[in-house]
């Protein structure tokens, strides 16, 4: 009876503040777990309804929720748009200064706030811990949960002591709640939170609306207006850059083509950042390029495309990125265009970047997985889902007919002598001793160019020099990109050095095969020259 009537009161709650009918998923089972007092793990992609899934039960029981949350920025419209609903809601952070704090904290005590929002970092502080012991806390909502996992894309250390919140109070439900999950992410949010008797809900991560697509890069820029004009004109979209300086262009080559497009990133100004985000908003059609400062936490619905112009560093970041396209369940575009150069930068910026030898072989790792993902000749989608641990009965997703690989399968052919030919000229070029050569040289060396660094080094003397002739640079450039994916080369050191791997071997010797897809075409046979 009892039970019956929370589940009355969380639905009257949902018509009456939120003005939606019913709920979506998961949500109820979550809300009734939680409300009853439950410790809940929540696993729901970007979009799928979280939020709910604790304001509610804050709303229900006695006392505040208290949501932790590392997305300062956000803070501020979050309770805006809770205020704007009459629901009582504050936040504390950094952004506040004594007396607003103040203000904040009295209302809590008196138990006059429905949801506290709180910063991580907060929860160190002896005063924070103080207060929410002196006020009624209803629940502990850990956001982006998945900033807890050392192993993740996105650890942040203030989450570590976080599991002190069970201890210090054990009768106060918690729900850890997150976008990205892989199963070891999943694990380590259980037990470094401390959840090991939370249940857990796991909702499908699929997003069949969107078409994934992952195009070989040419001219990233024409592409991208391409894709636009055929696909996209007039629809409001994302486009993602790695840097602040390639925003800027692509921003200014977009309107220069016609195109409504705005600059985001960290470099700009909070006056002009905030005035592009709302005009994103609230505008029909409006793209904003930008860094992936831009994002988290936006919720448009009726986004229509997420185009990637540089190859984002992890699967779970890709698909974090690309899950804002189509919230309203209408179809949509992932689109990405990557290329070597993508992968040298990337292997170059972990090499040559901050963290210790096991930060940078865990960021390594997700390259690679990204990688993985880009050459994959089978479904995109059955690969991110299988990725997420969420293959059925052990096999891996069907193919789903709405991706670039479903639509047009790709073919393959035989590169195993196209790869030896790479793999021997890397082999030679070690033996010059404390020189660096990256891609550029071992092209120009199989394709025969008698370059300045050439003739230096006496590179038109090795046996491998023009032994490439038959296929163009950028066919070769595709060939290393694709051994790189499959690990049969590397990269080293900030230099972008091209070394064989463990796996090298056994191709040098002819003991395995290696195949390509055919974005690089195979050279033409020599004996037959079709008539025109
Ligand atoms: P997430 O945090 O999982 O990314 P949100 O909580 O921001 O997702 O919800 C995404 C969107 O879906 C929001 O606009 C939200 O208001 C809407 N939404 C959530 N639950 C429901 C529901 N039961 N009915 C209709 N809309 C909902
Ligand atoms: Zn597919």
């Amino acid at each position: 009876m009892l039970q019956e009537s929370a589940q009355g009161e969380a639905l009257r709650v949902l018509r009456r503040v939120f003005g939606y009918d019913s709920f979506r998923g998961q949500q109820e089972s979550v809300i009734e777990h939680v409300v009853g007092g439950g410790d809940a793990v929540v696993l729901m992609p970007t979009g799928g309804g979280k939020s709910l899934c604790y304001q509610i039960p804050a709303l229900v029981r006695r006392g505040t929720g208290v949501v932790i949350s590392p997305l300062i920025a956000l803070m501020q419209d979050q309770v805006d748009a809770l205020r704007a609903l009459g629901v009582r809601a504050g936040f504390i952070n950094s952004t506040l200064d004594f007396e607003e704090r103040r203000v904040v904290e009295a209302e809590f005590l008196a138990g006059e706030l429905d949801l506290l929002y709180l910063a991580p970092e907060r929860l160190r502080l002896e005063a924070t811990t103080a207060l929410l012991e002196r006020g009624e806390v209803s629940l502990f909502a850990i956001d982006e949960a998945h900033c807890v996992a050392q192993w993740g894309h996105d650890f942040r250390p203030d989450y570590l002591s976080l599991s002190m919140l069970g201890e210090r109070w054990p009768d106060v439900p918690r729900v850890a709640l997150t976008a990205t999950a892989t199963r070891a992410t999943h694990r380590e949010i259980t037990e470094r939170l401390g959840m090991k008797g939370a249940r857990d809900f796991v909702a499908s991560f699929d997003r069949p609306n969107i078409q994934y697509r992952i195009v070989p890069k040419s001219d990233p820029r024409k592409q991208l207006l391409r894709f636009l004009k055929d696909e996209h004109e007039g629809d409001a979209g994302i486009v993602y850059c790695l840097s602040r300086n390639g925003v800027e262009k692509t921003a200014e080559f977009l309107c220069r083509e016609g195109v409504e497009a705005v600059p985001y990133h960290a470099g700009l100004d909070a006056g002009t950042r905030a005035a592009h985000q709302s005009r994103f908003l609230r505008e029909e059609g409006l793209v904003v390029v930008a860094t992936i400062a831009f994002g988290m936490g936006i919720d448009k619905p009726d986004v229509r495309f997420v185009a990637h112009l540089d190859l984002p560093k992890s699967v779970e970041g890709y698909y974090q990125e690309t899950g804002r396209a189509g919230r309203d369940g209408l179809p949509s575009t992932a689109w990405l265009a990557y290329g070597l150069q993508d992968v040298v930068q990337q292997r170059k910026l972990i090499d040559g970047g901050e963290g210790d030898e096991s930060f940078r072989r865990r960021a390594r790792a997700h390259l690679d997985a990204m990688l993985a993902l880009c050459e994959t000749v089978t479904c995109r989608r059955a690969r991110i889902l299988a990725y997420f641990g969420q293959e059925s009965d052990g096999r891996d997703p069907a193919p789903c007919g709405n991706c670039d690989t479903c639509l047009t399968p790709p073919e393959t052919w035989d590169g195993t002598v196209a790869a030896q030919k790479v793999l021997s000229t890397i082999v030679r070029l070690k033996r010059e001793r404390g020189q660096k050569f990256g891609t550029g040289q071992i092209v120009d060396i199989l394709l025969g160019r008698k370059s300045a660094k050439v003739i230096q080094f006496d590179h038109d003397a090795l046996k491998v020099f023009g032994v490439g002739a038959d296929m163009a640079e950028a066919e070769w450039r595709g060939v290393v990109r694709q051994l790189l994916a499959q690990g049969l080369v590397e990269v080293e050191g900030e230099y972008g050095t091209l070394a064989l791997t463990d796996a090298s071997a056994d191709v040098l010797r002819g003991e395995r095969e290696v195949q390509l897809r055919k974005d690089v075409r195979p050279p033409k046979a020599p004996s037959r020259s079709k008539p025109k």
